[in-house]
């Protein structure tokens, strides 16, 4: 079967391999119908920060149709679509069994500790299917999984009724909690410098374009990062009103930041989002409703042969519209 394969720094190459083993009693296999191509995808293949086993087939947001179930599979059966929670985790630390499995000791991702769904067909554990809700389209499945990410860092946000919010970044995470957000009803304004993304959002979502230099003349006390960027974290802390709260959402580079003196004396709260945690049923629910309001985020549906030079283009800066997405199997939609 075709499939893209992470070797190493740099390298991830278009391959044909051998297609997954049949399911053990737990697990299930899917046909692949769409994927996403993750912000943290492409930082792994210019870092190799999460490379644990080489090559591997990458790729953690999917959509699929279960193929085949192992005997202890009750939940999903043959034919099912599926939508995929990209968490792998042990299922037996103290983080896993005080469900708060998004910072379990040993989690990792599908496409990095086990092979993912940049491939025509994935054997997974079966705890990581969920079944799609009835009528809508697999591209739309396969951004549950960012979807869950934005809704998680949302709902650690704890933002009251009608407060606005600050978002910097708008990549795919931070273009979904601004659509998100904007649907129950918060003002958010967006900082990006890429204008075109920007442009695209706001039209999208309502929301409005900003810049860091405007941020200490707006009173604004709920702000979320997703770029991860020193400069851009240092703004917010420097320039958000007291009492608030700050998420960060984007993985960056370790630097010294943060002012420990400045959190305490302007009473800021920093909450660190990661992954997401019972989201993903949740996502699958809201999906009928939202998926309308999802094609604007798509920017384009590429092949599995066209990931390589695609992770090239994005990691250039190259991209205008905010998810790329990979057309696998026979989707219909
Ligand atoms: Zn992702
Ligand atoms: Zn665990």
């Amino acid at each position: 079967m075709e499939a893209v394969r992470l070797y190493g720094v740099g390298d991830l190459r278009h391959d044909t391999v051998a297609s997954p083993a049949a399911p053990a009693p737990d697990e299930v296999t899917l046909a692949v119908s769409v994927a996403g191509i993750c912000g943290s995808d492409l930082h792994n293949y210019r870092t190799g920060a999460w490379i644990s086993r080489a090559p591997s087939i990458a790729g953690h947001e999917f959509a699929g149709t279960v193929t085949a179930i192992g005997e202890s599979v009750s939940h999903v059966a043959v034919g099912d679509r599926v939508i995929v929670d990209s968490r792998y985790t042990c299922g037996r630390c103290k983080a896993c069994r005080g469900g708060v499995g998004q910072v379990c000791t040993e989690l990792g991702f599908l496409g990095e500790v086990i092979d993912g769904g940049f491939a025509e067909h994935v054997t997974l554990p079966g705890r990581n299917v969920l079944k799609a809700p009835e009528g809508v389209a697999d591209r739309h499945l396969a951004m549950a999984e960012p979807l869950s990410v934005a809704l998680h860092a949302l709902n650690l946000m704890h933002v009251p009724e009608g407060a606005e919010i600050i978002m910097t970044g708008c990549g795919p995470i931070g273009g979904l909690i601004t659509l998100l957000a904007t649907r129950t009803g918060h003002p958010v304004s967006i900082v990006d410098r890429n204008a075109a993304r920007t442009a695209l959002l706001a039209e999208a979502t309502g929301a409005t374009v900003t810049d860091l230099d405007a941020l200490a003349d707006h009173y604004y006390r709920y702000a979320i990062d997703t770029t991860g960027n020193a400069h851009v974290i240092k703004g917010l802390v420097s320039t958000i009103a007291g009492a608030s709260r700050l998420g960060l959402v984007g993985i960056g580079t370790a630097a010294d930041i943060i002012d420990p003196v400045h959190l305490v004396e302007r009473e800021i709260a920093l909450v660190g989002c990661h992954a997401f945690n019972d989201e993903l049923a949740t996502i699958g629910k809201m999906l009928p409703d939202l998926a309308p309001h999802l094609d604007p985020f798509i920017e384009s549906m590429i092949s599995l042969a066209d990931v390589p030079t695609t992770y090239d283009r994005l990691l250039a800066g190259e991209a205008t519209g905010i998810k790329t997405l990979i057309k696998i199997g026979d989707t219909g939609g």
